[in-house]
């Protein structure tokens, strides 16, 4: 059974941003607040329903403005009724980008298999958003009950009893009640804190996306393709005039030692060469891209996911890889639950646990989905390889596969609803 909308906050719940605080149980905190590090999705989700249950947070981004970059994220599942619940749906509606569902070409452009949004496999969910302009909307319905310090990061944390110091790079130190690390893959406060207990797990590919200029034959459709090499190519709608590129290939070093962009760049170029028209065509743009993301393709696994007053969030604790389109909607979730527990109880202690407890065998499931083996039938090298591929991909869009099995509209919003199942906060 899914939650309703938690209740708007109690009178007098926040009397300031420092300073005494009551939450939805009436009980009185102390003059602490949270501290939330990292103002990507899961920080803010977090920010947004401590606010609703009375506590006063404070959000430390890294960098020195929000970050707008990104690709499409697919909110779905679960993560969809976070949203709901956040009543954003219309303002992230506004800005969906009209996907209309997913095409699989080879590589010279021609069309293989068509899979309309909805159907079965694939790509393209009801709520499709550019990552940027869901942390702007998310910015928005949090900035004013929220305290954001941009260019601001943590140096030094300190355990104390019944609080938890926290340095900063101006040297200022602050006490807070807890602290959420919500800094995503490559945290460094997590690092700090919980190097011990975390761990990459390498998947057996690298990635890359960024943005190129939008052209005619961008018909409002994702587009797939599949090189000889162990290549994968997908181009989706972005903004009015940009088109979104995700690269990922087969590499068996995990390692990157090409650490600027530039080089990066070339890395990705090799990858592409003699990979077809489409592959050409991004190669061609390359060079003025300037929003390039590349990294390999790894998912963050941590054996415990709180230390003392110290929690982990998003995908600081369990980045699953953009490749499984699942990072976004997990990170809802567990804001949600995390802001629940922490509000449902005294004890940091038990609502950490009960956080973790309910919330890893969601993350976990979503994480198996990916395995080295998984990706390397998803990049096959060989011609005869892609052909097999074609033909599966022909199969799952035929109208027979579709009629059998693909979702209909109920038991899509059914299968979202059930997806997880949240506690009544
Ligand atoms: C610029 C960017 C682009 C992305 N593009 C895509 C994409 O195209 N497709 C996709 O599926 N996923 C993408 N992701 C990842 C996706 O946002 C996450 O998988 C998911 O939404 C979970 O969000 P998160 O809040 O846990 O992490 P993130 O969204 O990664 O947010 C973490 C935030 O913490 C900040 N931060 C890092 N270190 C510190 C520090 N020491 N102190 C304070 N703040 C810190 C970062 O600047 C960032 O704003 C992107 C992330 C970023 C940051």
């Amino acid at each position: 059974m899914a939650a309703q909308p938690a209740e708007p906050t109690v009178e007098g719940t926040r009397n300031a941003l420092q300073g005494r605080t009551r939450n939805r149980r009436g009980c009185m905190h102390t003059t602490k607040k949270i501290l939330i590090c990292g103002s990507g999705v899961a920080g803010p989700t977090c920010a947004y329903w401590l606010h609703k249950y009375g506590y006063a947070t404070v959000i430390v981004e890294r960098a020195k403005a929000l970050r707008d970059g990104g690709q499409n994220v697919d909110i779905k599942g679960a993560g969809q009724h976070v949203i709901e619940m956040m009543a954003l749906s219309d303002q992230i509606e506004a800005k969906n980008t009209q996907e209309r569902g997913q095409k699989y070409l080879d590589a010279d452009g021609k069309v293989i298999a068509v899979l309309p949004k909805g159907a079965l496999g694939t790509l393209t969910n009801d709520f499709e958003i550019l990552r940027g302009d869901f942390a702007q909307v998310l910015f928005e319905s949090t900035k004013d009950h929220c305290e954001y310090s941009f260019g601001r990061f943590v140096t030094a944390l300190e355990e104390k009893a019944g609080c938890i110091a926290a340095t900063f790079d101006n040297g200022e130190t602050e006490d807070f009640e807890l602290v959420i690390c919500a800094e995503g893959m490559n945290s460094s406060t997590r690092d700090r804190v919980m190097a011990a207990h975390t761990s990459f797990r390498y998947l057996g590919a690298c990635m890359a996306f960024f943005k190129i200029p939008r052209r005619e034959e961008d018909d409002g459709w994702a587009h797939s393709v599949n090189g000889i090499g162990g290549t994968f190519i997908t181009l989706r709608p972005g903004n009015e005039d940009e088109t979104t590129v995700l690269v990922t290939f087969l590499r068996r070093d995990h390692a990157i030692t090409e650490d600027t962009p530039t080089m990066r760049k070339a890395l990705l170029r090799r990858a592409l060469e003699g990979r077809g028209a489409i592959a050409d065509r991004i190669t061609a743009d390359l060079e003025a891209v300037d929003d390039f993301y590349f990294g390999p393709m790894s998912q963050v696994q941590a054996s415990a996911w709180s230390q003392g007053r110290f929690v982990l969030l998003g995908d600081a604790a369990f980045c699953p890889t953009p490749f499984t389109g699942k990072g976004t909607a997990l990170a809802l979730v567990a804001a949600y639950v995390l802001a629940g527990e922490i509000n449902r109880t005294a004890d940091h202690s038990q609502a950490f646990a009960a956080y973790e407890r309910l919330v890893r065998p969601y993350v976990e499931a979503a994480q198996k989905q990916l395995t080295p083996r998984r990706i390397r039938l998803m990049h096959p090298k060989s011609r005869a390889g892609i052909g097999l591929t074609h033909l599966a991909q022909r199969l799952v869009a035929s109208q027979t596969v579709q009629s059998q099995f693909g979702p209909s509209a109920a038991k899509r919003a059914h299968t979202a609803a059930d997806d997880f199942v949240f506690a009544d906060y």
